[in-house]
């Protein structure tokens, strides 16, 4: 029988590397890398974060894509969604042939029994990989381990009869594919709790009870099908979607644990709370390195990300607590030494500033999202330096 399912890509990174490093690659990157993640030129220094861009998981996703367009030169390939949350790296995708499915009900029909399907890092619903396994199309699944672990976990709790409160952004890839695992077990239960006021009118509901229906219109979209907060909150799992800040994930389950404390006796809360770390280390030790900038003195910090990036997002607010930041999609939204298109740390939408870049500013501190490819780092840092500078870059590159 022919193998329709593909988890371990194809053996063919040798012949894709020299792709990928054309695409993606930045020399001023690996210098900074190799200099104490530091660039001293035309009057400024530019500091970069110890940990940035690219995570495992994104770098794992993209180099299959490649395998499967280098593997299946004849057939259709499609992406359920965007592969990742970088604008970039999702249109060289389409450049290179791969069509992207429209997100709505019937997105699966136009897909045939010959063709090739990548399922992005964030993973996939279950009944739609279901739908896929039952086509009999090739699929080529890139979740990300660590989504997956979040997965084991969630399908954990179902087993024990536990509901999932999962911290996360219920419309995101990544948490609608995770809820969805727990629908493989009849009777399990799910919550998506957004951030830290959410998290509290749950609390307050478990410690206190409360009014019903105002607590299910306040989550309606939010709940598993049959989900009673009277019932499915006496026993709870936490979760999170991978990416989200780790401090307000803990914050939030401390919280939970707190509210069960108060309805429940010390020895009873085995029995009604459990708890498991689903933050991935990849998403950590980028909000890790971020901190590890805020005590050395920049002027300026540079987050680059696609603005739908939830981990991209929550680089901003961390940098945002010590520094100006300004996280921007791509060098182009450097529009000069004066004006700037960004997206401030917690709000939902893209604006424009002036006198970003004061003339006092000499150090700058630079991150990137896990899905972030070094080159959008390295032109950025171009970018910045030619309104203050007339180095030539490419000559102290050649002297490396
Ligand atoms: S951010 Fe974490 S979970 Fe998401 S793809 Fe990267 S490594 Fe995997």
């Amino acid at each position: 029988m022919e193998q329709t399912y593909f988890q371990k890509g194809f053996g063919l990174r040798t012949e894709i590397r020299p792709q990928l490093q054309e695409t993606y690659r930045s020399q001023i990157v690996d210098l900074m890398r190799a200099n104490g993640f530091r660039l001293d030129a035309g009057g400024l220094t530019f500091l970069l974060a110890m940990e940035f861009g690219f995570c495992y998981g994104v770098e794992r996703a993209v180099e299959y894509a490649y395998e499967t367009v280098a593997k299946f030169p004849d057939r259709k390939v499609f992406l359920t969604g965007e592969i990742i949350h970088n604008p970039h790296v999702n249109n060289k995708l389409q450049r290179m042939g791969i069509e992207f499915l429209p997100s709505s009900a019937d997105k699966y029909d136009k897909v045939a029994r010959e063709d090739v399907v990548i399922v992005p890092a964030f993973g996939l619903p279950a009944a739609d990989l279901e739908l896929l396994g039952k086509k009999g199309c090739v699929v080529v699944d890139t979740t990300c381990g660590s989504v997956l672990n979040v997965w084991k976990n969630v399908e954990r709790y179902a087993r024990l009869g536990v509901t999932s409160v999962i911290h996360g952004k219920f419309e995101h890839e990544e948490t609608q594919a995770t809820f969805s695992r727990t629908s493989l077990f009849p009777g399990a239960h799910y919550l998506v709790v957004r951030d830290k006021p959410e998290a509290a009118d749950v609390s307050r509901y478990i410690a206190e009870g409360g009014e019903r229906s105002g607590f299910m219109k306040r989550f309606s979209n939010a709940v598993s099908d049959g989900f009673d907060p009277d019932v499915h909150l006496q026993r709870i799992g936490l979760a999170n979607q991978t990416t989200m800040l780790s401090s307000e994930s803990l914050e939030i389950a401390e919280m939970l644990r707190e509210a069960m404390r108060a309805r429940y006796a010390e020895d009873e809360m085995g029995e009604h709370y459990h708890s498991f770390d689903t933050i991935c280390s990849a998403t950590q030790d980028r909000q890790d390195a971020v901190y590890g900038l805020k005590n050395k003195n920049v002027d300026i910090m540079i987050v680059i990300g696609g603005y739908n990036s939830s981990n991209t997002n929550n680089l901003a607010k961390i940098s945002a607590k010590f520094a100006p930041t300004f996280h921007l999609e791509d060098a182009t939204s450097i529009l000069s030494g004066d004006e700037i298109r960004h997206k401030p740390a917690g709000t939902k939408s893209e604006t424009l500033s002036r006198g970003w870049f004061p003339a006092s500013a000499r150090c700058i501190g630079i991150t990137a999202g896990a899905s972030t490819p070094n080159n959008q780092i390295g032109e950025t840092i171009e970018r910045i330096l030619s309104f203050r500078s007339t180095i030539n870059l490419q000559s102290i590159l050649g002297a490396q």
